[in-house]
């Protein structure tokens, strides 16, 4: 009998998991399937809550045959029974928390997160009356301590934008199965060739694949990964009816990036590193963040969760709106640009006032404690696959003045 395709290396999954061949088809690639609608040779349901599994095609919002290859690609990298591919990565976890929750839920959640999801739970959340507490989730003591009877989903991000705080995931998910809750993981940063969130016992796993998963900064796209029981309900409500569905070019795209995702991601970290080491070494950088390096508070915990530290930089400089500026005229290679995961590198000022005051609403001493560590704000340097040395010498020129 075959070797079953999750018994495989990472590299082989990566290019083989997902693309069996479809019956009828030849190609060697996958088939891009661009149709909204199937010839249907039996009577099935006409509403998405009353397919069977075996179920043909319909209608691409319920499925389509090249998304399905994407998202079972992703549930075999992720270690996932099951994964639901989004047209974004809010769109994944917009359904997965609309999907989750209801009226007089509580939700524990990561308080510096990437700034969108942030929103949506203070924001979008509170008007349909579930009610949210956002806590550092790199001490596990103010996660337990947050958790009431209603809690329902504790929410983290790791590494967490943009400070790169780590949580501990495999801790988390017992305080919160203990209290009857849920763990949700965005993984994002990460990807599964840094961390399996579900093998250390996480229940959902959130990723915006416009990042490193598609990896090229040409497609848009969400998933969320988890086991078959939770999945079947956000699969009728989150994708088909809230209808954030993916366009199956995106899931064509995705996937011919994924082939080349572990390969991409140690190059990632080979130039994180490189990058990291000669910021922290540089005279006008006050501070510089990444998983990878010793001087990490959580450098510890990084190297025992992740198998790979990924290629975000944090970074913080005097004057930083004046050297943002500079970045935006005279880079030249680097973008000067928002995204992530991209082999062009990236990098972008997260400024203080409006990304702790206002997208996580920080105040008091979680604002005192941001401000300690990010100053007026953090450049957030994705570093891309170019030379090491030529995204070094763009950066030495902006910073040498
Ligand atoms: C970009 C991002 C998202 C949102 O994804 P989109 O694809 O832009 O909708 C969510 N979480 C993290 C950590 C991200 O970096």
């Amino acid at each position: 009998m075959a070797k079953k395709i999750s018994a495989r290396g990472i590299k082989t999954r990566a290019i083989h998991a997902g693309e069996d061949k479809r019956e009828g088809s030849s190609s060697s690639a996958p088939d891009l399937v661009m149709s909204s609608t199937f010839h249907v040779d039996r009577e099935v349901s006409f509403s998405a809550n009353n397919l069977d599994e075996d179920a043909p095609y319909v209608y691409t919002r319920w499925a389509n045959p090249t998304t399905d290859q994407l998202e079972e690609k992703l549930a075999v990298l992720e270690s996932a029974e099951a994964c639901i591919a989004f047209s974004s990565g809010m769109a994944a976890t917009t359904g997965a928390l609309l999907g989750q929750l209801s009226k007089g839920d509580h939700i524990v959640m990561c308080d510096t997160n990437y700034p969108g999801t942030a929103e949506v739970a203070r924001n979008t959340l509170s008007r349909f009356g579930v009610d949210m507490t956002p806590v550092d989730t790199s001490d596990l003591a103010n996660v337990a301590s947050a958790l009431r009877d209603e809690t329902r989903l504790v929410w983290i991000e790791t590494p967490s934008n943009p400070l790169l705080n780590i949580a501990d995931i495999e801790a988390i998910a017992d305080v919160a199965h203990a209290h009857g809750a849920l763990l949700a993981v965005d993984s994002t940063f990460a990807t599964p060739i840094a961390t399996r969130p579900i093998e250390l016992g996480a229940d959902l796993v959130i990723h915006s694949l416009t990042k490193y998963i598609g990896g090229h900064g040409d497609a848009m796209g969400g998933s969320i990964c988890g086991s078959e029981e939770l999945l079947a309900p956000l699969r009728s409500e989150a994708l088909s009816h809230i209808g954030g569905v993916m366009s199956p070019f995106n899931a064509w795209l995705i996937m011919r990036g994924m082939a080349t995702l572990p390969i991409r991601m140690r190059e990632h970290e080979a130039n994180a590193m490189a990058v990291a080491e000669y910021l922290e070494n540089h005279p006008r950088v006050e501070k510089v963040l990444y998983p990878g390096l010793a001087s990490h508070p959580q450098h510890e915990l990084a190297a025992k969760q992740m198998d790979n530290f990924s290629g975000m930089v944090s970074f913080r400089v005097a004057d930083a709106p004046g050297m943002a500026e500079r970045m935006m005229r005279e880079l030249e290679i680097i973008h000067y640009a928002v995204s992530l995961g991209h082999h062009r590198s990236l990098i972008y000022l997260l400024r203080t006032d409006d990304l702790a005051e206002t997208s996580f609403g920080l105040s008091g001493d979680a604002l005192k404690a941001y401000r300690e560590t990010a100053g007026e704000g953090l450049f957030r340097f994705s570093v891309g696959l170019e030379n090491a040395e030529d995204i070094i010498a763009d950066l030495d020129r902006v910073l040498h003045h």
